[in-house]
């Protein structure tokens, strides 16, 4: 028996394993995931490692093998299937084996809070003065294992540890235990016919025990969530447990609550900003299966659930799934591999599906379940206003005189506003106030950037021309970089309406914690007639009298210098315009300098077929995703001529390890943003026929990339190459 064993798993630069002999008296004992102590080095030195692998045979010769000397855990600290997890991911996005691990491995395992050093009883001691020094303290009261008493007297501890004098234990974690509050409640009404058909779907792929997506098509309000309920509900009952992904945690409390009421188990709340203690105690209930859902954002796609039976995605296209930091996963992603590893049904619920996910349900891959219809509301009625037209009428205000008469309505009426602006980290696009012009680069359809130098550039290509200050179009002087803040914004809503009550979220608004809730709160019980804010209201949340929502400006999101400008646009004003009229009949209007866009028309229809066909030819003629599979080489350093290098050293790797393969190389070139606190960063972009061809070549460069001075970041199906 052979233990393969990642030595440092808690580094995530280590890239492999070693082999180790599993001696006879420690078979019963070894398993993936556990932690054990090996000697290391030429020096011997003993080390902790943690299995990641049990196999048969080995490539090290007999005499080299040295075997394991102690296994550390009664329990593995992380699931045998979690190990594998990690291991596709590390593959997929081309990551090392301690990024991947790093996912996996709860943060208190390395802090080892939840372990705790206990004697264990021996007949017989015999130990030299200074061990037996360290032994009777321990004897005495147990230690923490990160304790400052542990961490001096390490190398006692451990042989200590190797004469089988002492053993960690799991600390067991009194009074931390939920209270659970709420009687179940169950409501009364039947399922519509498309809600039954969505939830059979679900419950048969479960109980085929295959892999599959389902992807569940349904506008806001159409019942979704009470579909996911049941199923999660079927699935908990045959003893499985459930992962319910959501993009925000602090934007769904409705959602949770819910979820807590209907369900007869432990609910998990996972995620990034837990304590310590909060996160022990999900850890045990998730390992010992107490607690059959976990509902969470990103990282919750990690948790050590016991026997999952469903993954459950809601809101499946919103941006934060993905990371934009290295490494850089997708936990929709994630969310499909560990489906496929535990052959369970993956369900991917949007009002506003990701076009590849609509293409691969339309094309038979998924399976494609719709909800046509809103159960109590009718859809809000949208107004597309063409700002080009307002100026031309003399109205050179940000809003447009219908926003401003409704505006004024609303406040008559004691109905709520909700002004949604947009505002993303981006480089200016410029705009021709008189025709909407936007300069475009002529190899890519991604429009320009202007630069300070004077030169529009495209990101991509890095194609470049110079800046005239005269639209080519019709050549009106008009030009203008586009943007506004919130707070010009505020300072305007404040002169048209001396007497309106507003708050405003944004990232000066919410740096204390709880922020947003409290904003929220505010607006809901009425302390406030409008609420302008970025993209953080734009989602999940239910105002009774909100009846009116203002899009300023749509089309910043639709000059984003990226190949999914369209989508975005699309999605967010779906999902701004879902805001308005929960209760009452709501209205929306768009403001835009292109009124004409699909993406622009097509929201303001409620129409995703019609956006999706227009879309999908784009995608085809332009080769974009679902088309092609992309990959985004970003290279940076604090260093201008580092990065450079960097970068030039990734283009000659590539031209090495793609000739065999049909990749497209567009770069080097800067990225849009060239600069980030204080890094340069350069990439280069390059697309796939096939999927595998990308993960293969992509592993290569990270393998084979060593140059130090500039970190190399692997971008698998990047969201956005900024
Ligand atoms: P979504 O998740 O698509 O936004 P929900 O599941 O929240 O939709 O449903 C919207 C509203 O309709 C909720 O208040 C829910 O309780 C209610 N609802 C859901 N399904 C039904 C049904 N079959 N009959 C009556 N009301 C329903
Ligand atoms: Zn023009
Ligand atoms: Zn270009």
């Amino acid at each position: 028996m052979i233990a393969e064993v990642c030595i440092n798993y808690q580094d995530a630069n280590v890239d492999r394993t070693f082999d180790y002999l599993v001696p006879e008296h420690f078979k019963e004992f070894v398993e993936v995931g556990k932690r054990v102590y090996v000697a290391f080095g030429v020096s011997n030195r003993v080390v902790e490692g943690l299995i990641v692998n049990v196999k048969n045979d080995t490539n090290v010769e007999k005499d080299k093998l040295k075997c394991i000397l102690a296994v550390i855990d009664e329990i593995p600290v992380v699931s045998e299937e979690q190990i594998k997890l990690a291991l596709s991911i590390k593959d997929y996005y081309a990551l090392k084996l301690g990024q991947a691990l790093e996912l996996v491995i709860p943060p208190f395992v390395s802090n080892k809070e939840i372990y705790q050093i206990s004697v264990q009883r021996t007949e017989h001691i015999d130990l030299e003065d200074e061990f037996l020094e360290v032994y009777n303290r321990i004897m005495k009261k147990p230690v923490l294992a990160d304790s400052k008493f542990a961490r001096e007297n390490k190398e006692k501890i451990i042989s200590l540890f190797l004469k089988g004098l002492l053993k960690y234990e799991l600390r067991p974690l009194k009074d931390l235990e939920d209270k659970i509050e709420n009687s179940l409640m169950q409501p009364h009404y039947t399922l519509t016919e498309e809600q039954n058909k969505a939830l059979s779907t679900i419950k048969t792929a479960f109980d085929e025990g295959v892999y599959k997506n389902i992807l569940l098509f349904g506008v806001t309000g159409s019942g979704k969530t009470e579909v996911y309920i049941q199923a999660m509900k079927y699935v908990v009952e045959k003893g499985k447990s459930v992962i319910l992904m959501v993009p925000e945690i602090s934007l769904t409390p409705q959602m949770i609550e819910r979820v807590k009421n209907r369900l007869n188990t432990d609910v998990v709340v996972y995620h990034s900003k837990m304590s310590s203690t909060q996160r022990q105690v999900a850890w045990l209930k998730l390992k010992n299966g107490k607690a059959k859902v976990i509902i969470g954002p990103r990282s919750a796609i990690f948790a050590p659930a016991k026997e999952i039976g469903l993954i459950i995605v809601d809101e499946e296209h919103e941006p934060s799934y993905k990371s934009e930091k290295s490494p850089r996963i997708n936990a929709v992603e994630v969310a499909q591999m560990r489906a496929k590893i535990n052959s369970i049904p993956v369900v991917l619920g949007s009002a506003t599906p990701t076009v590849e996910h609509y293409f691969w349900a339309i094309s038979g891959k998924y399976i494609l379940c719709s909800l046509k219809n809103r159960i109590n509301m009718k859809m809000p009625d949208v107004f597309v206003v063409d700002m080009k037209k307002e100026l031309l009428e003399g109205n050179r205000s940000i809003f447009s005189r219908l926003l401003l008469s409704e505006i004024e309505k609303n406040l008559q009426r004691k109905e709520q506003v909700l002004l949604f602006l947009n505002r993303r980290g981006y480089s200016p696009v410029v705009i021709c106030r008189e025709c909407g012009y936007v300069y475009m680069c002529k190899n890519c359809s991604i429009s320009l950037t202007y630069h300070k130098t004077g030169y529009l550039k495209c990101h991509y290509c890095n194609y470049k021309e110079k800046y005239t200050g005269v639209c080519p179009k019709c050549g009106s002087k008009y030009m203008r970089q586009y943007g506004s803040g919130t707070q010009k914004i505020e300072d305007e809503i404040k002169m048209y309406f001396r007497d309106a009550k507003v708050l405003r979220v944004d990232r000066d608004t919410t740096t204390r914690k709880n922020a947003i809730e409290e904003i929220f709160n505010k607006f809901k019980q009425k302390e406030a007639d409008i609420l302008i804010g970025t993209q953080m209201i734009a989602k999940g949340l239910h105002f009774p009298d909100l009846t009116l929502v203002g899009v300023v400006n749509a089309d910043t999101i639709l000059n984003m210098p990226d190949f999914r400008s369209k989508e975005r646009t699309f999605q967010l004003l779906t999902q701004v315009a879902g805001r308005a009229g929960r209760e009452k009949q709501g209205r929306v209007i768009i403001q835009t300098f292109n009124p004409d866009d699909y993406s622009v028309v097509a929201a303001s229809k409620h129409d995703y077929d019609s956006f999706f066909k227009e879309e999908i030819k784009l995608r085809k003629t332009l080769e974009y995703p679902p088309y092609v599979y992309i990959v985004n080489f970003l290279v940076v350093s604090h260093s201008e001529r580092y990065a450079k290098k960097g970068i030039e050293n990734v283009y000659r790797l590539l031209e090495e390890c793609s000739k065999t393969t049909d990749a497209k190389i567009y770069g080097p070139s800067e990225s849009p943003i060239f600069k980030v606190e204080n890094q340069y960063r350069y990439h280069i972009l390059v697309k796939f026929k096939k999927a595998l061809q990308m993960i293969e070549v992509a592993n290569k460069i990270k393998e084979r990339y060593n140059y130090n001075n500039a970190e190399l970041i692997i971008d698998i199906n990047p969201w956005n190459t900024l």
